[in-house]
């Protein structure tokens, strides 16, 4: 549907860009809960964000307990949704994010097939108005960005890949048609949590598998198991404790130990971690002792003592070997995994390290490394995302002055509170860069930032206001705390998408809040105190 240039747009009173997990409840939060008039649009062709891209085989979610990858803003939600299994699949996710749209009806305001390719605030109206791909265009006060910290898909740039003839997906863009890995020649790019979800998969079918590997990784047992009706009876029962819980604990409902190291013995410790690992999921790094992610010893010790199931689980000693991770374990986002380094004992999967061996290019039938060439028939790309803000910086909005955020984020991706950006007035991101995000329970988190927003939006219409801006001087601030939180753990030790390592040339910055707890008793307090940070100015 086109709109001629001189076509007024279609006036609105908040518009969200995205119907994953944070868009949807933020259409839900503002329309029925604010009453507002509200449209969301997508470019995918149904709910679900990441969710709707992240179908490879295996993908699941990376949190242990399937209830806590969930909303918690209604009791009803929980009670009439059972989910299957304690670590879910991304199907399971989807339908999820498929019944809540359906539960609360909010198809009927969501815009899918739509990619919004120009958003523009105007000073004197105080409104932004966005352009579709179609032309379409549409105005309204707020903009909310729940555009998803994990959408950009990153491809590698290695010479000649686009030569390659073989069938080519990356897997947070896999296609909704089945694929068959029968019979193939399957070159796997990429060991983060995409890589070793798919690897065991894609290996159970394919004629053989090769694993092309940067940097080895740590990955702890999932210990998936599927779910009876008491544990979810039990969920249900302790449902206000654990949402309760959750905010209090950064995400997690449950009390983690306060054990130190240092007043066990090694022979105690090893015992510890046996148990841990035992349970499985991330019980490991999170509840054997404090500060696995701060104490550099601690750190070793769970991390040698990983290594080992390793070194156990692999039978040949020289792809064992290529196997060993040697940063610090956590540092990366921590892995969940299903049988992925059992996966090098089957006759059809071989490991290329890349650091002895790099890809030196592509061609039409595969990959060529320093000593030999890769025939393939298909190739993977789990090669991740250009994490945070690199959706945001694909809307790329232009705020006050002309000013484009690409502009604004060329050096440094400073924020408010991850939700508000110095001269785009009355624009909101749900998990932008120096937010929790994945730090604390993403559904929890993305819940708690709109419930914000909406008391922000409240507040405006209360007082008269028309927009609303944060400071640089607040931008700056914020950073600093950001920064030095990070500083204080062993994160900042590691390359990782945390800190934009991952994609050449990305300025690099600690990207997420560490305290997600802390965070949002002080994003509560700076509204309780006036919005200190923030300048409003009267409706024009
Ligand atoms: P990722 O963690 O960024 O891993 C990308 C992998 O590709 C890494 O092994 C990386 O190596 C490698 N790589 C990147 N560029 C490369 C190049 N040019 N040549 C060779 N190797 C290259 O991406 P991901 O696995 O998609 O996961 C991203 C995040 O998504 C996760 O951390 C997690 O938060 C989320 N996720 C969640 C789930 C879930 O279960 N909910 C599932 C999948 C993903 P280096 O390590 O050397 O950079």
């Amino acid at each position: 549907m086109t709109q001629p240039e001189n076509t007024a747009p279609l006036q609105l009173d908040a518009m969200i860009i995205g119907a994953g997990v944070g868009g949807l409840y933020a259409l839900h939060h503002l329309r029925d809960k604010l009453g507002l008039e509200v449209r969301a649009f997508d470019a995918a062709g149904g709910v679900g964000g990441t969710w709707w891209y992240n179908r490879y085989p295996g993908a699941r979610v990376d949190a242990p307990s399937s209830p806590f990858y969930a909303y918690t803003f209604s009791k009803e939600l929980a009670d009439e949704w059972d989910w299957s299994e304690s670590q879910s699949t991304s199907k399971q996710v989807l339908a999820y994010l498929e019944f809540v749209a359906d539960r609360l009806d909010l198809l009927r305001d969501i815009q899918f097939n739509t990619w919004v390719e120009d958003a523009s605030y105007d000073d004197s109206g105080q409104r932004w108005t966005i352009t579709t791909h179609t032309g379409e265009r549409f105005t309204a006060r707020f903009m909310i960005c729940a555009v998803g910290a994990l959408f950009v898909a990153h491809k590698p740039n290695y010479q000649g890949i686009d030569d390659f003839a073989g069938e080519c997906y990356h897997t947070g863009r896999w296609p909704h048609e089945p694929v068959s890995f029968e019979g193939k020649r399957v070159g796997v790019i990429g060991t983060g949590s995409s890589g070793i979800q798919a690897i065991p998969e894609i290996a159970k079918e394919a004629a053989h598998v090769t694993v092309f590997q940067r940097t080895p990784q740590y990955a702890l047992p999932a210990r998936n198991r599927m779910m009876s009706p008491e544990e979810t009876a039990g969920y249900r029962d302790e449902w206000e404790t654990h949402r309760q819980s959750m905010r209090r604990r950064g995400g997690w409902p449950f009390a983690t130990t306060k054990l130190r190291a240092a007043d066990a013995t090694p022979a105690e410790r090893r015992q510890r971690f046996e148990e841990k690992w035992a349970l499985g999921g991330i019980n490991l790094l999170i509840d054997s002792y404090v500060g696995a992610v701060v104490d550099p010893e601690l750190n070793a010790e769970i991390s040698a003592f990983v290594r080992e199931k390793i070194q156990d689980t692999v039978n040949d000693a020289a792809t064992a070997a290529k196997l060993m991770p040697d940063y610090h374990i956590g540092t990366k986002r921590l892995i969940l995994d299903n049988g992925y380094f059992e996966t090098y004992n089957r006759d059809n999967v071989s490991l290329v390290d890349l650091r002895d061996e790099p890809i030196e290019s592509f061609n039409s039938s595969g990959a060529v490394t320093a000593s030999s060439e890769h025939a393939l028939d298909m190739l993977v790309l789990a090669t991740g995302y250009d994490a945070v803000s690199g959706s945001m910086l694909n809307l790329n909005p232009q705020g006050r002055n002309g000013i484009r955020l690409q502009e604004k984020w060329s050096e440094r991706f400073d924020t408010n509170f991850g939700i508000s950006v110095a001269g785009f007035p009355n624009l909101f991101m749900i998990h932008g860069p120096g937010s929790p995000g994945v730090f604390f329970s993403m559904p929890l988190g993305a819940e708690l930032q709109v419930q914000w927003i909406g008391d922000c939006i409240a507040h405006l219409h209360e007082n008269g206001l028309g927009s609303i801006e944060t400071t640089t001087d607040a931008e700056a601030a914020w950073d600093e705390q950001i920064q030095q939180i990070a500083n204080s753990t062993l994160y900042p030790e590691t390359d990782s998408w945390y800190l934009g390592a991952n994609i050449p040339g990305k300025p690099r910055q600690f990207l997420g809040h560490l305290k997600g707890s802390q965070y949002f008793d002080q994003l509560a307090a700076v509204a309780e105190d006036g919005y200190d940070g923030f300048v409003f100015e009267k409706v024009s």
